[in-house]
């Protein structure tokens, strides 16, 4: 019992792994301890929505059982996991952080979901989030904010900011996350945990709540990039229940962190160095510079449609948005207004259930759609969104990985831009672009400010190049000391 005498505060993967094997504690042991750690820490932040303790113990149970026959248990076998609430999970409560959702159990998991536990991952419980994922600071959530475990009076980030506040503060090992404009890699960057959105149709989607699909990716978020890179591997390849999900063989991103980074191409692009907080600009000079000491090539590259990526990206993503939030109707899913009509009870079930920031989005994307500003806006976005794509492909005809920032600087105060969406918008910049293009990218920690707070930086690799991606944060993280 003693590696967990102190809670599951500074496990790794790794470290459970031998634990259970060395007999030290045995997955329900571990179950437990991580549970009762969970909750107690969990008034700090407010992380976690619920936890899910029957699911947990079921799934220790089987773990041990396992263990004790001899067989395979499985590569996370007793990890503590953290689930984004917006993740479907038979049986256990999933709210999307919307009132509308408040009593929603699921009758199914999410592909992910079944892949982990298959693995032997536990789920502890499902993590707080921006309402459907919309927002940059959790401060959308219909059940309060979360507070950044480094910085108490800060955001942990958004959307995902529960799942890397959990990491961060030690009540999970690894989480899952959802990343459509940068909500798995900018709160990772503001908690100081790695965070990964795969390439777009790497991880099937069945089961991950819709926000905006074209855009939406499911990604891990852990306290090492080895960790990291050992549950995408999990959860990712083909899946029949998601037909955008890809066919392209899974390679081994465990086996590929070797730490051959020599040559490796590095463009820094130049928009997106401007506007930078001086700090954060700095940590990633540094970071660089460490890349250079590696044997890493750098030059400078432009990507010239990133000035129109928040346009482009605040049309597609509501555009989508409006559509895929009409399914909440009273009728299905959610409790039900009592109106006289049924336009009013719409009206009334929405109105009440939704928050301003989907309204304000539904609304949004409803008037991008309708006749006569169809092709104004929507349409116009979707080419700028061909050459946001196509900038990345004549980048890496030159280059092997992108390294930029995360956001233009590190967590601000709760309450700072909560009455600014546009401030908001803007400071996704960075990460849109990512998920426009349907490119694998990540933050791995860089670095803290003279204030504490952690910085991420960002690398991005061509379509299915999770592994270069990988290699070159891995042995950035051990070179540098980074891993939490
Ligand atoms: N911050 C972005 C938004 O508000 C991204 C959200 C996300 O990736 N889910 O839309």
């Amino acid at each position: 019992m003693s590696a967990i005498s102190s809670g599951i505060a500074s496990l790794t993967i790794d470290q459970v792994r031998k634990g259970l094997a060395a007999r030290e504690f045995s997955a329900v042991e571990l179950t437990q301890s991580a549970l009762e750690f969970a909750n107690a820490e969990n008034q700090k932040t407010n992380a976690y929505l619920h936890f899910s303790p029957e699911r947990a113990l079921e799934a220790a149970e089987r773990v041990d059982r396992k263990l004790a026959a001899g067989d395979d248990p499985g590569p996370l076998a007793g990890v503590p996991v953290a689930l984004k609430d917006v993740i479907v999970t038979k049986g256990v409560r999933t709210t999307c952080g919307s009132r509308l959702l408040e009593r929603y159990i699921p009758p199914y998991d999410a592909t992910a979901v079944v892949r982990l536990e298959q693995a032997g991952g536990i789920i502890l419980g499902k993590t707080n989030c921006d309402e459907f994922a919309m927002g940059s600071s959790n401060e959308n959530s219909a059940f309060g904010p979360v507070k950044n475990p480094v910085a108490p009076d800060r955001v942990p980030g958004g959307s995902s900011g529960g799942s890397a506040a959990a990491v961060a503060q030690g009540t999970a090992v690894a989480a899952l996350g959802s990343d459509t404009g940068g909500s798995v890699r900018q709160p990772a960057s503001f908690c100081g945990v790695v965070g990964v959105t795969p390439t777009y149709g790497r991880v099937s989607r069945y089961g991950l709540v819709a926000f905006a699909s074209s855009l939406d990716h499911i990604g891990p978020l852990a306290r090492t990039v080895g960790d990291a890179a050992l549950v995408l591997q999990t959860i990712a390849g083909r899946d029949e229940n998601d037909s955008t999900s890809a066919f392209a063989p899974l390679p081994d991103y465990v086996a590929a962190l070797d730490g051959k980074i020599k040559g490796t191409r590095i463009g820094l692009p130049r928009e997106y160095f401007e506007g930078l907080a001086s700090e954060t600009g700095d940590l990633i000079a540094k970071g660089v510079e460490l890349l250079k000491k590696l044997g890493c090539e750098v030059r400078e590259i432009s990507l010239p449609a990133t000035k129109y990526a928040v346009a482009c990206y605040y049309i597609i993503a509501t555009a989508e948005a409006s559509s895929n939030l009409a399914r909440y109707d009273g009728v299905r899913y959610t409790s039900r207004a009592e109106a006289e009509t049924l336009s009013d009870m719409y009206r009334a079930t929405r109105g009440a259930g939704f928050g301003a920031e989907c309204k304000r989005r539904i609304m949004l994307g409803t008037y991008v759609l309708s006749h006569g500003y169809y092709d104004a806006y929507y349409l116009k976005a979707q080419k700028v969104r061909a050459l946001i794509a196509d900038d990345f492909r004549k980048a890496f005809t030159e280059v092997d990985a992108i390294v930029a920032p995360v956001a233009p600087s590190p967590a601000f105060k709760i309450g700072e831009k909560i009455d600014d969406p546009l401030e908001m918008y803007l400071s996704d910049i960075y990460t849109i672009t990512g998920d426009l293009a349907g490119i694998p990218c990540m933050s791995v920690p860089c670095g803290k400010t003279s204030a504490g707070l952690p910085v991420g930086m960002q690398i991005l690799t061509r379509h299915f190049d999770e592994t270069g991606m990988f290699r070159l944060a891995d042995a950035f993280e051990k070179a540098g000391g980074f891993a939490g």
